[in-house]
């Protein structure tokens, strides 16, 4: 729907726009307009920051969406302050947090991406105007990169695995998620990753959605799957707690806007209609 991407702006691109401007993870947002985040002006220079790069996206209810990048130092004009773009997650809408995950990617991978990793010489813009960039003396292009992870709703009849991992900041619990190496398949993945994470194995893997997860740049394969066998045995490097916990009694959980909450969720409301 709303949003057409697009990697070079149309001549005669018109209006005001849409502005993505991030201070490394922070995203620009209007003060006080509640479902109305991103600053809509004409050009970004208007703001009075430094401007490190420009990134086009595309275009979104028909207005063109650019990304930008500010230095550390720059201050926002009245009106406007910088917010960790996390904190969008179930406070902007689905498509919003979307597209400022799109923006912070491209720009983080286009401040990655400045010299060719081969042999060192500096890249420049794809000169078709794909969304690459390219070493001039050996060619290589490189992308945008996205890592493939899995994350997964294990269950056992009404109960779901859920574990607090080491890394969270906050007390919640959470579906068992790890990245896709290099020669695996997303199913294969998803047995390694309960086995390694907490020693059990598991059977009937079945997908149910992705999601991008801009932090860095993960696309979350979403699956559910079931218990098969083996006693809870934690890696603890990794996760400092879990359990198997009823539909019913759970403990907090990922917020709303998240795949693991989605996942969740779809759990609990099956549980619900079969009446458990
Ligand atoms: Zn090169």
């Amino acid at each position: 729907m709303r949003f057409e991407p697009a990697s070079q702006a149309p001549a005669g691109l018109a209006g005001e726009h849409l502005w993505l401007v991030f201070q490394g993870g922070r995203i620009l947002v209007v003060d006080d307009v509640p479902g109305e985040p991103f600053p809509l002006l004409r050009d970004a220079a208007w703001l009075g920051m430094e401007e490190l790069s420009r990134e086009y996206l595309g275009r979104f209810d028909g207005r063109g969406v650019f990304a930008v990048a500010v230095p550390e130092s720059a201050q926002p004009p009245a009106g406007y302050r910088f917010d960790d773009l996390r904190r969008l997650l179930g406070q902007a809408d689905d498509l919003q947090f979307s597209l400022a995950g799109r923006a912070f990617q491209v720009l983080e991978w286009e401040r990655n991406h400045r010299f060719c990793g081969r042999c060192g010489t500096p890249t420049q813009a794809h000169p078709q105007g794909e969304r690459a960039r390219v070493c001039p003396e050996c060619r290589l292009s490189s992308y945008p990169r996205i890592n493939p992870c899995v994350i997964v709703a294990v269950t056992r009849g009404d109960e779901i695995l859920l574990a607090r991992a080491q890394r969270f900041t906050r007390p919640m619990f959470s579906t068992l998620a790890g990245f896709v190496e290099a020669g695996e398949s997303a199913e294969e993945t998803l047995h390694r990753e309960v086995q390694e994470e907490v020693g059990i194995t598991i059977t009937r893997p079945r997908y149910f959605g992705s999601q991008s997860w801009p932090f860095p740049n993960n696309l979350m394969l979403g699956f559910h799957a079931e218990y098969a066998a083996g006693e809870l045995r934690l890696q603890e490097e990794e996760i400092a707690e879990a359990g198997f916990f009823r539909f019913d009694d759970l403990p907090p959980i990922p917020p709303a806007g998240s795949i693991a909450h989605a996942l969740i969720q779809d759990f609990v409301s099956r549980c619900r209609a079969r009446g458990a």
